[in-house]
């Protein structure tokens, strides 16, 4: 079965257990990250897929949350093209069913279909880091000039020191004067 925005999935035969299981594709398309997330372009529709099973009564949705995305490198800006791959596993119960609905353990459902994007759009959040770096010992650019330190050196004037050091620094050439 093959949905995209909203569509939702019937679970009718899954919930009258004529189904043992129910496999989906969800398309999840024109995800927009919105502000905070400026630097994040998606690249073609988010996929939610996997299948919800119903083993008799314990119903459970398994799936693989895959989502394309341009970035930049938080330290040179160099463009990246990274995978979102996250595994979704929830269980499922329908709404009035349980004594305490206020827990975050449930999938819930009204009626007797499921709407796969609220889902979807908070794995896309959690998932997505908070920044990227093109390699973990990425040198940045310099503050200066805008040279890429991972392509060589520049001949900006070293950096002032720090205040504290160069006190520090003074203390101990007095010191090994004497
Ligand atoms: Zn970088
Ligand atoms: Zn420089």
């Amino acid at each position: 079965m093959i949905l995209t925005n909203g569509e939702k999935i019937d679970l009718r035969s899954l919930l009258a257990e004529e189904i043992t299981t129910l496999p989906f594709e969800y398309r999840y398309k024109n995800f927009n990250p919105g502000k905070g997330y400026a630097d994040i372009k998606p690249v073609g529709d988010a996929c939610l897929d996997g299948r919800i099973t119903n083993n008799a009564g314990y119903i459970r949705l398994d799936a693989v949350l895959t989502l394309q995305y341009r970035t930049a490198c938080a330290r040179c800006a160099a463009e990246l093209e990274r995978t979102l791959h996250v595994p979704v596993e929830r269980d499922i119960a329908i709404r009035g069913q349980l004594e305490d609905e206020d827990t975050d353990d449930y999938l819930f459902i009204d009626g007797e279909e499921l709407d796969l994007e609220p889902l979807t759009v908070e794995e896309i959040y959690l998932g997505l880091p908070m920044r990227e770096l093109c390699s973990e010992d990425c040198r940045g650019l310099c503050s200066k000039c805008g040279k890429n330190f991972n392509e060589g050196t520049c001949s900006c004037p070293e950096r002032e020191p720090d205040p504290r050091l160069a006190i520090l620094s003074k203390w101990s050439e007095k010191h090994s004067q004497q």
